[in-house]
């Protein structure tokens, strides 16, 4: 017996759960493209943007494309077919980043750093010394893996090793969900999309990038015309900033999810997101005890608090996914390949999705399904995770608030 019949939940990496809100200030009329509410609106985005980005000295391009378009314009701006680049690679997505680097003409290195954890500034640092690369390329979450990497210290080893290397970072998976310091941590170009952290339908890509980036792109002899920085980061005309239509509705969604943010503190909502990472921890590190079930990072301080990988034995994933979609309407993230050329473990792994629009009964829900997911299916996994989950929930909640609060 299905009892699937109550409001589905996704908890999927990406798209995220879309506030009602959001949705309700998309469901208007069309508004004019050429002047008025929509001009002011565009405007108080991009500033809004680089508030959460954390950078005064940086603009921002924005884009109707999702990830792949943000990282396809990042390489545009700044790398000539030929040129040199060092991508590190701890999942699928710093790999994709990469490969994309090479389709465009890119001479890329990769540096593999596995599945399991982080990149290591140290071996960065050593790599670059002397290496002529003109940019470095990493992603902050690694969505395949649930791998964080420290970009403050990989900002750290670029400045130190080789200080004319651009410094690129994907933050597509966490955006608004990780603490993250553009002008603070040595970031010419970040790149982010509008459909996870920031609680938008997909739809919407951003790329970040400084004076020195700005700089770089002027010295490139030639560059896609739609994906051209320039025009969108000082408009003459209002359609400049997209080439063409605005997206106008998304427009309107991502002002007040924006608002949403910023309503929270980006402080509460970086609290919040360590507290529902901190939750699901507790449940899979419970259910890993004695069981056929586990967190791909060992490491806590190198896990995602936007996603998380579990490993599970032969198909148990697919098997567990179908469960959890079918007899209770929550869908769990596919598992994908999680490093470069690999093929998708698919039935061996599946992922959660703590991201955005996320509360406690959300994301108890997503585990107590799981949970019952692996009782029904008959998958070992050690007992007593959720209570685990809510003491975690506890915890957080009787956490005291910091007294100075920046916004
Ligand atoms: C989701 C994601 C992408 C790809 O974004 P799309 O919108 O699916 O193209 C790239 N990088 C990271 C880290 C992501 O999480």
């Amino acid at each position: 017996m299905s009892l699937a019949y109550g409001r589905p939940l996704r908890a999927m990496p990406g798209p995220s759960v879309i506030p009602d809100r959001v949705l309700n200030a998309m469901h208007r009329e069309a508004p004019s493209i050429y002047e008025g509410e929509i001009v002011e609106v565009t405007a108080s985005i991009s500033a809004d943007l680089c508030r959460v980005a954390k950078t005064d000295g940086a603009g921002v391009a924005m884009y109707i494309a999702n990830g792949h378009g943000a990282w396809e314009a990042a390489i545009a701006n700044t790398i000539a077919p030929g040129e040199k680049i060092l991508v590190l690679v701890t999942g699928r997505f710093g790999a994709g980043w990469g490969e994309m680097a090479r389709a465009m003409g890119a001479e890329v290195d990769m540096m593999d750093f596995g599945t399991a954890g982080p990149a290591d500034a140290d071996a960065v640092a050593a790599r670059l010394k002397g290496g002529g690369y003109k940019a470095l390329l990493t992603v902050q979450t690694d969505t395949a893996t649930s791998v964080n990497n420290d970009i403050k210290a990989l900002g750290a080893a670029v400045r130190e090793a080789s200080p004319d290397t651009l410094f690129m970072v994907d933050c597509i998976a966490c955006l608004g969900c990780e603490r993250f310091e553009m002008d603070a941590w040595g970031v010419d170009v970040m790149v982010a999309g509008c459909q996870k952290g920031l609680m938008t339908p997909p739809g919407m890509a951003f790329v970040f990038a400084n004076a020195r980036a700005q700089g770089v792109r002027k010295s490139l002899t030639r560059v896609s015309p739609y994906f051209d920085w320039a025009p969108r980061l000082d408009p003459a005309h209002f359609y400049q900033n997209f080439f063409g239509t605005a997206p106008t509705h998304h427009l309107y969604g991502l002002r007040t999810a924006l608002d949403m943010l910023f309503e929270e503190g980006l402080e509460n909502v970086f609290r919040r997101h360590d507290a529902m990472a901190a939750c699901v921890w507790a449940a899979g590190e419970v259910w890993a005890k004695t069981g056929a079930i586990r967190l791909n990072i060992p490491d806590r301080a190198a896990r995602s608090v936007a996603v998380t990988t579990f490993l599970t034995g032969a198909d148990d994933a697919t098997r567990l996914r179908t469960w959890c979609e079918a007899e209770a309407g929550v869908t769990l993230g596919l598992g994908i390949g999680l490093s470069a050329g690999q093929i998708a473990p698919g039935d061996s792994a599946f992922r959660i999705g703590h991201m955005g629009h996320l509360n406690p009964p959300m994301l108890l829900g997503v585990l107590g399904t799981v949970d019952a997911g692996l009782k029904a299916l008959g998958i070992a996994h050690g007992g007593g995770a959720l209570r685990c989950a809510s003491e975690a929930i506890a915890a957080a909640a009787s956490e005291p608030v910091p007294v100075a609060q920046a916004v």
